[in-house]
């Protein structure tokens, strides 16, 4: 295929959605930084555009209204041309206790991290049909495989996230799609700091780093990396997986 591929990272703008939007862009997608905070959005849009890259920011585009994602998609397609690699990111972390968990807070983590990549994967698979060839990552949680307590409502909604990338990927995979979660574990970013300041990690950052098999935290750069190579023509072959990245961990 001619010409420069799109790709679009939801939460874009902090964490690992920043470093999948910077990586994506170093290895020549046209690249739409679409965050919630717009602001974030244009900061991490800028930063790749001052290397020379091409990305664009979307910001105030929330994941889990279908309204404002066909919106944005269409504005990302507008810009850039239609979207061969979706990368869901977004997410919302938060600790409860199970039995305080309230309807609403239930709601809103699933509308987030499991209806905000049902929305945006069916505003960008007919684009991607067409074109005959699509990558779709979603950023899942090692939580949903080792459980984690306090989270049962966001380990629901990431289970739920791995469940559906197995299941879409039989779907998608005759129209050149593939569909791969990866599951992190422990990376050091604004959400794993909040964790850990507010004391939800049971230890500090660097003790919980010294009992991980090879001795660090995971950097928002692991991921990318493992993103870029899903994303990539040579990752054809790899679809429905767990490619977990989380320094053995979880295994
Ligand atoms: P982060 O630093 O909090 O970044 C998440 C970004 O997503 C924020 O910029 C946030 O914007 C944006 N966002 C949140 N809700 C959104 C929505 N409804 N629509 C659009 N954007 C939205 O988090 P992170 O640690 O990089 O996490 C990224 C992903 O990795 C998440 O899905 C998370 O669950 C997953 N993950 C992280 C870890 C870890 O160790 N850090 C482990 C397992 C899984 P606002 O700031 O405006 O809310």
């Amino acid at each position: 295929m001619g010409g420069q591929r799109t790709a679009l990272v939801t939460g874009g703008g902090s964490g690992i959605g920043r470093a999948i939007a910077l990586r994506l862009a170093a290895d020549g997608f046209a690249t739409a930084v679409l965050d919630l905070d717009a602001a974030a959005a244009e900061r991490v849009a800028a930063e790749a555009g001052d290397k020379g890259y091409r990305a664009a920011a979307f910001g105030g585009a929330d994941v889990s209204d279908r309204a404002q994602v066909d919106v944005v998609v269409q504005r990302v397609r507008d810009t850039f041309g239609p979207v061969a690699v979706l990368v869901n990111n977004a997410g919302l972390s938060g600790f409860k206790k199970f039995m305080n968990i309230t309807d609403d807070l239930w709601d809103r983590i699933l509308a987030v991290n499991l209806s905000g990549p049902f929305y945006c994967a069916q505003a960008v698979v007919p684009g991607m049909e067409e074109a005959g060839w699509g990558r779709i990552v979603n950023i899942s949680s090692s939580s949903a495989q080792s459980g984690q307590q306090l989270m049962t409502h966001y380990v629901a909604s990431k289970a739920g996230l791995i469940g559906w990338t197995k299941a879409l990927a039989l779907e998608l995979g005759p129209k050149g799609i593939t569909v791969n979660t990866i599951p992190p574990g422990f990376i050091d970013t604004p959400m794993l700091r909040d964790s850990a300041d507010g004391g939800m990690l049971g230890a500090s950052v660097d003790d919980i780093a010294a009992l991980t098999p090879v001795r660090r935290a995971g950097t928002p750069e692991d991921i990318a990396a493992a993103c870029a190579f899903l994303a990539s023509e040579e990752a054809g072959y790899v679809t429905g997986q767990v490619i977990g990245v989380n320094g053995g961990r979880n295994t």
